[in-house]
């Protein structure tokens, strides 16, 4: 028996019969499943309802192929996904990812936990995630354009703006989502907020590019001002990945007072005890596509490691995984903790593995769940939604207000809920309890069709 509660048992189960080897979703499954135990103890009429039972089985899949042709015109197949998971109180909302690793398991726990985290922003955004098995890395402007319009050439038949506006993620940024964009646009005749991420000059917002690391670093000094009376001030900040929320969390963390002295990506991480250098890392990240190996040659007292996971043994006092699911595991977890680490939260999705939160509960270390943390992205992207909607673009100053006061939301809210539930302090509990309740309440009043 994993769960206390035999129906929950009964549900997980379930889960597991139905997918199979899919290791990922369930384990997204089963965190949220735990903390739902006081949930379930004092609300019989959710269960009735059969909301957990629903709300684990997405609402619709769908797989397709994407055809595209190389520089060398040879044919190349992709796997494409759109998983449309919980519509309950808004249009399913969630990024595309393009990566090597993408298969149904991963856009299933992406799609998953983007529910509770949609839920938790306040806004009314329903869950959804897709992407493909494409790799963006290496390929040409044009192979990148010809992917984009075959993998649109299908999903356009199953978004829209007020059904499903999907957003970037890994290996989707600005570029990809002008190319899917304009696709869209042919395909339909119709200039409309289906996709967020979107460059300014066609109805993208101003803040949407900063806004998950920008929002990680609201949540986390609300939570070090809450919980610890403390702030990033003076503190040593260790980040891993150098992507889109890896360089906006470096730029507001150091600006918040922090020193981030570590950033990586899928080779390795560089470690420069003066404190990052943000604009090198832009340029060769952003503008040039490299790799962050380059940046010690351009910075000196900088160093290089090869391989990820030892980022993790750099000593710091506030650790920010922003690259990938399940990059920080029980051992690494061990290590920061024994060197002193006071704070972690997650840019990424599921970063953490299972025991490494564990060990950081444990240790009395906060800790700040990805579908709280990381939540300003998608809140941003909601934004970005009703400015389209209005036909008018906010300020700077306006988008990041906005989004500050969501991720200070966030943080009471999951706080709050932690408490009333008896788990005070446990934010992962928190989360998933206030997000999920919104949710639950919407299935209840929209009934079941028979
Ligand atoms: P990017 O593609 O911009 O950057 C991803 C970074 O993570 C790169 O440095 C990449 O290195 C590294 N990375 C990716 N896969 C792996 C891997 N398997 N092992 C080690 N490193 C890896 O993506 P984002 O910054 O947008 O996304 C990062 C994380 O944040 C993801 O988990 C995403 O789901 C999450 N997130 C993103 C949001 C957004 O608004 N963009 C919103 C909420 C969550 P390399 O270049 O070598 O591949």
């Amino acid at each position: 028996m994993e769960f206390k509660n035999e129906y929950l048992q009964g549900v997980y189960d379930k889960v597991c019969q139905r997918n199979p080897g899919e290791k990922e979703f369930l384990q997204a499954v089963k965190e949220v499943l735990e903390s739902l135990e006081p949930v379930v103890e004092k609300r019989p009429d959710i269960v009735e309802a059969g909301v957990i039972d629903r709300i684990v089985e997405p609402e619709r899949q769908i797989i397709f192929r994407v055809p595209w042709v190389d520089d060398n015109g040879k044919v190349q197949v992709n796997r494409g996904f759109r998983v449309q998971f919980n519509s309950a109180i808004g249009p399913y909302k969630g990024g595309l990812r393009l990566h090597p690793s993408v298969c149904a398991s991963v856009i299933k726990f992406l799609g998953f936990e983007q529910i509770f985290k949609n839920s938790l922003t306040g806004l009314p955004i329903g869950g959804g995630k897709g992407g493909s098995d494409f790799d963006p890395k290496g390929k040409s402007d044009a192979e990148v354009m010809r992917f984009c319009q075959s993998f649109m050439t299908e999903l356009c038949k199953h978004i829209g703006a007020d059904t499903d506006v999907p957003a970037g993620d890994i290996g989707t940024g600005a570029r990809e989502i002008g190319f899917m964009y304009g696709q869209y646009k042919r395909l339909r005749n119709e200039f409309t907020g289906v996709l967020t991420g979107k460059g300014l000059s066609y109805g993208g917002s101003l803040a949407r590019t900063e806004a998950t690391g920008y929002g990680l670093c609201y949540y986390t000094a609300e939570m070090l001002k809450c919980m610890k009376n403390d702030s990033f001030q003076g503190k040593t900040v260790v980040i891993s990945g150098s992507g889109n929320v890896a360089i906006y969390a470096t730029q507001k963390a150091t600006e918040l007072g922090g020193k981030v002295v570590a950033l990586s990506d899928s080779n390795g991480y560089i470690y420069d005890p003066n404190g990052v250098d943000l604009a090198v890392v832009k340029q060769i990240k952003e503008v040039e596509r490299g790799r962050i190996k380059e940046y010690c040659n351009r910075v000196q007292g900088a160093t290089y490691t090869e391989g990820c996971k030892g980022i993790w043994t750099i000593k710091c006092d506030i650790a920010l995984p922003c690259a990938t699911q399940n990059e920080l595991d029980g051992e690494s977890a061990d290590i920061l903790i024994k060197n002193g680490v006071m704070a972690v939260a997650e840019g990424a999705n599921m970063p953490s593995t299972p025991d490494a939160v564990e060990k950081f509960q444990a240790a009395g270390v906060l800790f700040g769940p990805a579908k709280a943390a990381n939540a300003g992205g998608v809140a941003t992207s909601a934004l970005e939604m009703s400015q389209n909607s209005e036909r008018l673009s906010w300020t700077f100053e306006e988008v990041d207000s906005k989004l500050k006061n969501i991720m200070i939301n966030i943080f009471h809210n999951s706080y709050d809920a932690a408490k009333e539930y008896g788990m005070e302090g446990n934010l992962v509990a928190g989360a998933n309890i206030a997000g999920f309740l919104k949710v639950a309440d919407a299935m209840l009043w929209q009934g079941i069709s028979y």
